[in-house]
């Protein structure tokens, strides 16, 4: 088991708040540790799980903040998995209206976290739009 102080040393404060793992990552972008001789998991998940129990079946653990490196217990919540996609699509479809328009922000109040000088937060390819397809 990994202790929280552990996973916290490898996190940096965001000037909004997250906190944000500077270890390994998924393709997609979520903090990713390893937990033992061959198995990783989430550091997300390893927080949630450590502060405020186990992550029941049928829920995940969703990024309040959209920044997947980011595992400040205030940030994430218990979701379903389609509670999870609603949130993720409209996310998407508002960074697709801000990227569309040439405005650089989102209008919708979705919170964006800054990029840290010298190391960019963004997530790194977009992915496949399972998700947004699964939604319609
Ligand atoms: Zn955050």
């Amino acid at each position: 088991m990994v202790s929280i102080d552990a996973l916290y040393a490898r996190t940096r404060r965001a000037p909004n708040g997250c906190r944000v793992w500077l270890g390994g990552r998924t393709a997609d972008g979520y903090g990713h540790v390893r937990t033992g001789p061959s198995s990783w998991d989430y550091v997300h998940r390893l927080v949630w799980a450590a502060r405020r129990g186990p992550i029941p079946a049928g829920k995940i653990i969703d990024h309040r903040c959209r920044n997947r490196a980011c595992c400040e217990l205030r940030h994430i919540r218990l979701v379903t998995y389609s509670e999870n996609n609603l949130a993720g699509w409209i996310t998407k479809r508002a960074q697709r209206l801000a990227s569309s328009s040439g405005v650089g922000t989102t209008s919708s109040g979705t919170v964006r976290p800054a990029p840290p000088a010298g190391r960019s937060l963004q997530a790194p390819t977009p992915g496949p739009r399972l998700e947004e397809e699964a939604v319609r």
